[in-house]
Order: structure tokens, then sequence, then C-alpha cells
């Protein structure tokens, strides 16, 4: 970081999706912008790595092919229950499969491409006075800009430093991602529950099929390992028993994450624009968090240019159109989401809700649609 004290237009807190996919908005319309990632790129991401389509247009225009680099057309939905009651549906607006490992990186080429000042560091805290921003780093770098974005993800240090709300409470989730080989569909994408979770499975690129589980910590403390809670709770779906006997490993050893809670946030947090899972987090069920997290990022991005040509009259303007606009893109799907998310949660609500989908199966794709948006369409 420059130990100057040039004034950023922008600095990003966070390249996952959200934050790359700002960077590179903002930049393409020639502002000075700093993102600050704690990790290297590329990396591989606890995630089940499907996206919605709606995200297309919008990743057409931050300047990212998905299918160039060699994302799966998936158009199918397979749900099955903890008991094997299998459903099937089409996707109503069908969405792709790609690994975090490639479309991250792929936008951060593209961010650092354009110009974007991308330093690996993390953010330990940010203070904002006279209308402007200081952000504090672990190696102890300094920057200063006229506008923060916080897109670092679920959960973060730096949400105790800024004294979230939702930091106090429990998070009592555990989730594990690996990458296998062998025989699966390329247009489908599968979830199938077991007792006290559900696996989602789908194809990404390089023929791998991703495996991503997440389950209740409770569930899991009775058992020694991954492999004996494979064996004794996610084997009795014989769906997963299936794909997990008849494919082979690509990771040496799955990726595994806790700390992940769905609780409400807040999208503007001491003057700091929350994109992504930082602003709120669907249930990875409803498979929607990764177009939300750019979704977020497009609405932050297109207000932030506003405000910096003086369009918008005001911060406090800015803040409050923001706030305005994510409740009207996210509040509803969120909601959607934590209801489909709290059924699934028991197991014999769980396996009902199936039992009726088999009989009605015109609901899937209405469900599925009201915790998905439309396609994103650029300004
Ligand atoms: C188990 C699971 C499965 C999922 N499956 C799907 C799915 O199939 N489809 C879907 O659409 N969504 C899915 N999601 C949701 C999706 O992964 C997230 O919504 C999405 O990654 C959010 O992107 P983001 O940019 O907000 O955050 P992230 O991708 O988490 O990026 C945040 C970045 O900030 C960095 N960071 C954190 N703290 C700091 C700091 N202090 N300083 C600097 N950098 C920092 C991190 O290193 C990280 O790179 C899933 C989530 C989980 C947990």
């Amino acid at each position: 970081m420059e130990p100057s004290k040039a004034i950023y237009d922008v600095v990003i807190i966070g390249g996952g999706l959200a934050g790359l996919s700002a960077a590179i908005h903002l930049r393409k319309h020639e502002f000075e912008v700093m993102l600050i990632e704690k990790n290297e790129y590329p990396k591989h991401k606890v995630c089940g790595e499907y996206i919605s389509n709606e995200v297309l247009p919008y990743l057409d225009f931050l300047g990212v092919d998905v299918f160039h680099l060699g994302a799966k057309n998936i158009t199918k939905f397979e749900l099955s229950s903890s008991k094997n009651t299998l459903v099937k549906s089409i996707l109503p607006m069908g969405g792709f499969g790609i690994s975090r490992y490639t479309l991250d990186n792929s936008l951060f080429k593209k961010a650092k491409e354009l110009g974007v000042v991308v330093v690996q560091d993390v953010v330990t805290n940010v203070e904002f006075s006279n209308d402007s921003f200081e952000i504090e780093t672990k190696l102890n770098q300094r920057a200063n800009s006229k506008i923060v974005i916080g897109a670092y993800g679920k959960r973060s240090s730096l949400d105790v430093k800024l004294n979230r709300n939702f930091i106090k409470n429990k998070s009592p989730y555990l989730a594990v991602k690996t990458h296998v080989k062998g025989q699966f569909p390329e247009d489908l994408v599968a979830l199938h529950n077991f007792e006290g979770g559900y696996c989602g499975v789908s194809k990404v690129e390089d023929d791998r099929i991703n495996l991503c589980y997440i389950t209740d910590l409770e569930a899991f403390k009775n058992f020694k390992d991954l492999e004996e809670f494979q064996q004794k709770v996610i084997f009795k779906n014989l769906f997963l028993k299936s794909i997990f006997e008849s494919t082979n490993p690509v990771f040496e050893t799955p990726l595994t994450i806790s700390q992940i809670s769905f609780d409400s946030k807040s999208p503007i947090e001491k003057h700091i624009l929350m994109c992504g899972d930082s602003a709120g987090m669907i249930h990875p069920l409803c498979g929607n968090g990764m177009s939300m997290a750019i979704r977020s990022a497009q609405i932050a991005s297109d207000l932030i240019i506003d405000y910096l040509h003086m369009k918008i009259a005001s911060r406090e303007l800015l803040e409050k159109s923001y706030k305005t606009a994510w409740n009207n893109a996210f509040s509803s799907r969120l909601k959607i989401g934590h209801v489909v998310a709290s059924v699934f949660r028991n197991n014999r609500l769980a396996d009902m809700s199936i039992g009726i989908l088999k009989t009605i199966p015109s609901l899937i794709p209405a469900i599925i649609k009201r915790t998905h948006g439309r396609p994103m369409l650029v300004k």
C-alpha cells in the first residue's frame, strides 16, 4: 500500500465475488479503486458452485465469459429426502457450474488488468471522520478513501471490531466441500437430504463434480471424523452413497468451514456499504448467494458512481438509496430462503414436503423463482 496520503475513490475490503465485481465495475468507470484481500489467488472455497443464470448479462459487462472458462450449463434439478424419495424438475431460469477457484481468479485477473490496486493483507479497522475513511491492516498499512465497500464475506474479525449485532449469536453449521471425478450428468444440480443436513451435487469445469454438504454442528459432533459421519449419516441417503462410492476424490482432503450463520445484518454499517454475505446471507440450499453477492456489488457500484459524479447530493442520500435498493432486491428472497431452510432443518417436515412436491412437482420451479432474481441488466 502507498505510504502517501493518496485518497482512493473506493477501498473494497474482501476480494470474493462481491468485492471483485464492484472493483471491476468501478474501475471501468475510471475511479481509483483499491481492493484488499487476505488470501492469495487462485484459491478453492467452500461453496456449492452452482450459479443462477441471472448473473450472465452482468458478468458479460464485467468481461468474464464463464463458458469460455469451462462452466457447465445446468437446466435440471433433483431433490431427494433422507428416506430416498426423489423428485425432479426443470430449473426455471437455469444456471451454470464453475469452481470458485476459476471464477474468482478470472475476476481478479480482470480487475488487475483494468488497474485496480490489489493488496494482499487483512483489514483490521475502518475509521470514518471528516467525510472520509481510514483503513488499517494487519501489516500496519493504511489507506484513505471517499467510500468503503465491505465485501469480506459471512464473518470476519472486522465484524467484532465494528460491533455488529449478528456476531454475538451462535453459528451452528458446518460445511464440507470436495471435488471428485466420475459419472454425473452435466446439466443437473441435485440436492440430497440426510438427517441434519443436505448435500449439493453438480458439475464444474474440467469434468469435476462438486460435492458440498452443510450440516448442523450438533449432528456432526457425535462422530469421530468426516469419514465416520459420511458412512453413518450421509450414506443413509442412497443417492449420496452411490455418488460418493462411485467417484474418485480430486482433493487430498475436503475443505471445511464452520461459523456459518444466516442471521440478518445491516447493509450499511458505520458508513460502510456492505455487499454480498457481509450484508446478508441466504441459505445455500437456495443456490442464490453468489448471485446476490454479484447483484449487490452492481447495485452499490451504480449508486457510488452517481454519488462520485455528484448526481446523488449527499452521503446520507447514498446510504439511504443503497439500503432501500438492497431491501427491494433481497428482502423477499431472504425471507423465503429462511422458511425453506427451516422446513429442511426439520427431518420430518423435509420428508413430508418432498412427498408433497412429488405429488405437485410444478411447485418446485415456483419456489425456486421466489428465491432468485431477474437477469441483471446493465445500465
Ligand atoms: C456450504 C455453502 C455452499 C454454498 N453454495 C452455493 C451455491 O451453490 N450457489 C450460490 O449461489 N451460493 C452458494 N453459497 C453462498 C456463496 O458461497 C456466498 O454467498 C458467496 O461466496 C458470497 O460472496 P462474497 O463475495 O460476499 O464473499 P466471499 O466469497 O466469502 O468473499 C469474501 C472475501 O473477503 C476476504 N476477507 C475476509 N475478511 C477480510 C479482511 N478482514 N480483510 C481482507 N479480506 C478479507 C476473504 O478472504 C474472502 O476472499 C454457499 C455457501 C456455503 C457456506
